[in-house]
């Protein structure tokens, strides 16, 4: 009973619960919180599927079940049969199961990772040989590439970069240039890959049907707030929005984090704009993580008791 609530729990966590969850987009106005929600339920969307099979293998120790059937000669043939069977069923239905998932995320886990961080390699390569470090002062790890259109992006690691193109240099006046940086730099310092690695990992974990786009789509636009809060500390709100407005066109590659130009900008721009949500419902929205995060442990001792 347990083991399929939880098996139930998975699927609605990791395929209702996101695209419910992306709809309200006023949580975007408290980024922080709103991506603890997503990795709450993401998480426990991983941990009830691991927690299903030894859910089940609890069920061994129920040793009433089975006999309800004994009614007629038949039923008592298959109901003897199940008892002295049901134990090596179920563990190895159970035992399947948390191989399977495991396994999805390890090897999920390995593939995303192993190439995301060699084409960060390659490209911070490339980089720094096409580069110039830039020249006015700032601090090292800055990189200007020869080219027109405004971009701006990091390349996140040990050996971090922030890259500017010349075209970005020329379009954004100081001020501008100073909320760029705080964005790249708080992705940088947040380590925002690891948690766009983390959420593409298990996106493609999830088996398709039950796959939910939304999730990923929704954190990538999340910590993108979260980063433009940096850049609006730094240099307020209306400046931050210009530079984004100027960057729109740019592209960061798939191994960085960019400051703009990725479909986000009308988002962002109106998240600027936005009154932030209240104390309570910020509350509210790390309470919803931790009730979220406890339920498929709470079932798992449930079953287990
Ligand atoms: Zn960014």
């Amino acid at each position: 009973m347990y083991a399929l609530l939880l098996a139930a729990l998975a699927v609605v966590l990791a395929g209702v619960a996101p695209r419910a969850m992306a709809r309200l987009v006023s949580f975007r106005r408290a980024p922080r919180p709103a991506l603890v929600a997503w990795q709450a339920v993401s998480l426990s969307a991983v941990i009830a599927a691991l927690c299903a099979g030894p859910a089940a293998v609890a069920y061994l120790n129920d040793t009433t079940y089975g006999w309800f059937a004994c009614s007629s000669q038949n039923g008592c043939a298959t109901t003897i049969w199940w008892m002295e069977n049901r134990r090596w069923i179920v563990l190895t239905i159970a035992a399947v199961v948390t191989v399977l998932v495991l396994g999805r995320l390890l090897l999920s886990g390995h593939r995303i990772g192993t190439r995301l961080r060699a084409a960060r390699a390659r490209h911070r390569e490339l980089v720094d040989v096409l580069a110039a470090p830039e020249s006015d002062g700032r601090a090292d790890g800055i990189r200007v590439l020869d080219h027109a259109t405004p971009t701006a992006y990091c390349l996140p690691g040990r050996r971090s970069r922030v890259v500017l193109t010349q075209g970005a240099l020329a379009a954004l006046p100081d001020d501008e240039l100073d909320a760029v940086l705080a964005h790249e730099r708080a992705h940088l310092r947040g380590r925002h890959d690891l948690l766009i690695e983390y959420f593409t990992v298990l996106h493609h974990s999830v088996p398709n049907p039950v796959r939910s786009p939304e999730a990923l789509r929704e954190v990538r636009l999340l910590v993108e707030a979260l980063a433009d809060r940096a850049a609006v500390r730094r240099s307020g709100p209306v400046t931050t929005a210009r530079a984004l407005l100027t960057l729109a066109q740019g592209q960061a590659p798939e191994a960085g984090l960019g400051a703009g130009g990725d479909g986000t900008t009308a988002a962002r721009m109106r998240l600027l704009a936005a009154e932030p949500l209240s104390s309570l419902t910020i509350v509210l929205m790390y309470a919803y993580a931790a009730v979220v995060l406890i339920l498929p442990l709470a079932l798992l001792g449930l079953a287990w008791q």
